[in-house]
């Protein structure tokens, strides 16, 4: 099954479940627009290389596209179509006025000179730039795009519409218009999340032994803001391998060795032993925290995992046969949908902010995350309750239900 099947599946059981009126559910199973561009590039030895690239806008009945670009050397059409459908569905979760899209260009920037990945976005965003805008389409960063890129992106879209649109994309860094708390956003809200859910469930931090699937933005801040709170980290990963520990490690330490050896695979002490990507999965613990890639947790896995809470701060890291698995062995998976929101809504506020002209305190942006993803978590448990049904159900019947109500309030058919 695709990913993009994957994601079908997902909006299919929701509307069965809540009897979804057949037009909207066609509408939501396809994107309204795909854009496919060929990127000329000129390499530092003088040869030209050519770049594919995608934009996919799936909806926006509730606002602007909004989503990722993706820099991967896998990255294809289809993961694009599924990522864009996620961001409709997820914008709408957390009830921010925003639609659903996704970029992504096939290539290993690892392999690639600063100039030429400037060369590269610049030119990806000038075949791009009639179908996004402030108000149109808003990128952002995702797998292997950073705040600098983000800053080529608003400088190249400017000079194309010939006056300072930066609003055209979000995660750019704090000088050029970015967001104050954006760098933390998405661990920050699924932080919100987990800390609802142990707060209903007497759950201890210092009792509670978690696993991160991934040490990039999304989980090694999950890591920083979960061990301050007294979690136990055991185990994490990044793509050269593992890491895991009965004593626990330290977040610090592990920053360290990443920024000295490239991985924290090669972690040395606290009676840390080096495993793979797939032993990690499997490990000893309470929460697993999936914050790498997708479909990590397989047919062939998901029975092994020993966790009994799963968070998905990657997007699509559980496969649907995963799903029924660990639904089945009663193992909680709070959805990337709902748990990794947080990036998308500061996203947001940095568009207000760009929009105003006016920047707020770190302090402000997170208490009002705070509330947006508690009044998000109330309202996919209360679905969740009312349907029967799992939580990744329950957030896609409250996202879709937002997302019909707004296609109909404004039939354009
Ligand atoms: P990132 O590039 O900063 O980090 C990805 C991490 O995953 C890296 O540590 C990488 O080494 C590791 N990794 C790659 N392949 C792996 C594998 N096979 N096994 C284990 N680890 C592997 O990216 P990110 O921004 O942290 O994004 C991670 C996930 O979170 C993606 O699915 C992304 O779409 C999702 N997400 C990110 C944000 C955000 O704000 N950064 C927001 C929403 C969703």
């Amino acid at each position: 099954m695709s990913l993009f099947e994957n994601t079908l599946a997902q909006i299919k059981r929701a509307s069965d479940i809540m009897s979804l009126d057949k037009d909207i559910a066609m509408i939501l199973s396809n994107p309204m627009r795909k854009v496919e561009v060929n990127i000329p590039v000129r390499m530092d030895d003088g040869t030209l290389r050519m770049f594919t690239g995608f934009r996919v806008q799936h909806n926006n009945a509730c606002g602007p596209f909004k989503g990722g670009i993706r820099y991967h050397q896998q990255v294809d059409f289809g993961e694009v179509m599924a990522l864009s459908a996620w961001m409709t569905i997820k914008c709408s979760v957390v009830g921010i006025p925003l639609g659903g899209g996704k970029g992504g260009i096939i290539v290993n920037p690892k392999e690639l000179s600063k100039g030429e990945l400037e060369r590269l976005t610049r030119g990806y965003i000038r075949l791009i730039a009639p179908v996004i805008g402030p108000k149109t389409d808003v990128p952002a960063p995702d797998v292997n795009t950073t705040p600098e890129i983000m800053s080529w992106i608003a400088d190249e879209y400017s000079k194309i519409v010939g006056h300072d649109a930066k609003g055209v994309v979000t995660g750019k860094p704090l000088e050029n218009g970015g967001s104050k708390g954006r760098d933390k956003a998405t661990a920050m809200g699924g932080t919100y999340v987990l800390n609802e859910y142990a707060a209903e469930n007497g759950m201890n931090p210092a009792e509670t032994r978690i696993i991160v699937q991934g040490f990039g933005n999304a989980g090694s801040i999950m890591i920083e803001l979960l061990t301050a709170e007294g979690y136990k980290l055991v185990g994490t990963s990044d793509s050269q391998g593992g890491v895991y520990s009965a004593d626990g490690l330290d977040f610090a330490a592990l920053t360290q060795c990443k920024a000295e050896k490239g991985t924290v695979h090669a972690f040395e002490g606290a009676n840390a032993k080096a495993i793979t990507n797939e032993e990690l999965l499997i490990q000893d613990c309470d929460i697993l925290i999936l914050a790498a890639l997708e479909n990590q947790l397989t047919a062939g896995n998901a029975d092994q995992v020993k966790a009994k809470l799963v968070i998905e701060l990657a997007n699509g890291p559980t496969m649907p046969e995963a799903d029924e698995i660990l639904a089945k062995k009663n193992v909680l998976v709070i959805p990337d949908i709902l748990a990794n929101a947080g990036g998308v809504t500061v996203s947001w506020f940095e568009m207000l902010q760009n929009a105003d002209d006016k920047y707020w305190e770190t302090d402000e942006v997170n208490s009002k995350l705070k509330d947006i993803m508690v009044k998000a978590w109330n309202e996919v448990k209360g679905n969740k309750s009312k349907y029967n049904c799992t939580f990744r159900e329950a957030a896609f019947i409250t996202a879709i239900g937002r997302v019909e109500a707004a296609i109909k309030a404004n039939w354009k058919i």
